[in-house]
């Protein structure tokens, strides 16, 4: 007997739950796109956003999901033949390094396995070993979603500085952005780039780049560029719809209006706390599985995890069933464990919990106890108190370390 009935849960890395208020404010009649609501909102949307990431340039919008972003970065600021320096930690910075190649740069990849960040030293030794200074720019992820380790943004700038090379550095924060702290300016990223279905709890559909001062040099001799992708007409459009290259993206933008008065509302700070003390209670959770069977959080180092993600490590051929029975008898959806190569290949030896946007300790409870659930259910080997852990944990309070 299914139990699936009621409201479904979606614990996958995005798209992730759309708040109530969202989807109430993208249902709606299709909107004049000359005047009225939706060219007012635009222009304070941009700059909402740009509080959000801590952007003191500009940001612009594609309709497209993260690869656009991918994308539009990378041609707007590198000609066929460039080097570039990729730091690799899973899956998904891989598949920009992949596109990259794609399209003519020369990829160096520094590589730092699938457990943990990269190592800030191994960076700048690399960025000094390149003594002409030919590397365009520096590529990473902040998290990277397959392996759900985050890496310390603020010490790859530090690294930069430190070898005293030019390169741009270029972050895909596409599932941190809105749950893990950061500062884009202060932080000396130069171009960031997000999708509207993670942390922005908006379906898929809209890329958003943030551009910062640095990378306007670049871009006045980046062939790579072509028009519909071009930053400058988007960044500063002479009349409304230039900043889409076209017809707006109506709804999205409604959508993510509302989902962004919502973080807003909370404040930053509260929203990447929060984000913080539910991926504590996931760990936590998760170690006490771990006490009694195969089951672990993939990145050893509680400092070294998204806030975001987690990745949890089972026995091979564990995680396929086990999030089969969570999703046909329970109703919720685990993400899928992925292995680390380019193109998505699904692996039987773990899967990962979305914990990102709009959540709540209730709904994270859901999720961990159906979890703990299809473990009992399936004879999975487990350690006991899982659930005693997840609840002592929030009503505790307590949190990982800041880094
Ligand atoms: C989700 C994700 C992507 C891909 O985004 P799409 O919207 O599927 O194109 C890229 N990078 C990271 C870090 C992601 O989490």
């Amino acid at each position: 007997m299914s139990l699936a009935f009621g409201r479904d849960h979606l614990a996958i890395p995005g798209p992730s739950v759309i708040p109530d208020r969202v989807l109430r404010a993208m249902h709606r009649n299709a909107p004049n796109i000359y005047a009225g609501p939706l060219v007012d909102l635009t222009k304070g949307l941009l700059d909402d956003l740009k509080r959000v990431a801590g952007c003191e340039g500009y940001a612009i919008f594609y309709i497209g999901n993260g690869h656009a972003g991918w994308e539009a970065s990378l041609c707007n600021t590198l000609s066929r033949g460039d080097r570039i320096l990729a730091l690799v930690t899973g899956r998904f910075s891989l598949g920009w390094v992949q596109m990259a190649r794609q399209l003519g740069i020369e990829v160096e990849t520094l590589e730092f396995g699938v457990t943990e960040p990269a190592d800030p030293a191994r960076v700048q030794a690399a960025l000094e070993a390149d003594t002409d200074k030919r590397f365009k720019a520096l590529i990473t992820v902040q998290t990277d979603t397959s392996t759900s380790t985050s890496n310390d943004i603020q010490a790859l700038r530090k690294a930069l500085d430190a070898a005293d090379h030019p390169a741009l550095l270029m972050v895909d924060a596409i599932a941190s952005f809105g749950c893990e702290p950061m500062r884009m300016h202060d932080w000396g990223v130069d171009v960031l780039l997000t999708a509207s279905q993670k942390g922005l709890m908006t379906p898929p559909g809209l890329a958003i780049v943030f551009i910062g001062e640095k990378v306007w040099p670049l871009h006045e001799v980046a062939t790579l560029n072509t028009p519909y992708w071009n930053w400058k007409a988007r960044a500063r459009p002479s009349v409304f719809p230039d900043h889409f290259g076209g017809t707006p993206p109506t709804h999205h933008l409604f959508g993510l209006r509302e989902a962004v008065d919502m973080l807003l509302e909370e404040s930053m700070e509260h929203v990447w706390e929060r984000h913080r003390t539910l991926a504590g209670c996931v760990w936590a959770t998760v170690d006490a599985w771990s006490a009694g069977g195969e089951i672990r959080c993939h990145v050893p180092n509680p400092l070294h995890r998204s806030t975001a993600v987690t990745a949890v490590d089972t026995a091979d051929g564990d995680s396929n069933r086990l999030r089969d029975w969570c999703e046909t008898q329970l109703g919720v959806v685990l993400g899928v464990g992925l292995k680390p190569t380019p193109t998505a290949t699904v692996v039987d030896t773990g899967f990962r919990i979305g914990h990102m946007g709009h959540l709540n300790p209730a709904m994270l409870f859901g999720t961990l106890a159906s979890i703990d659930a299809g473990l009992k259910a399936l004879d999975i080997p487990h350690g006991s108190g899982a659930l005693e852990a997840a609840s002592s944990w929030i009503a505790q309070g307590l949190r990982p370390s800041e880094r």
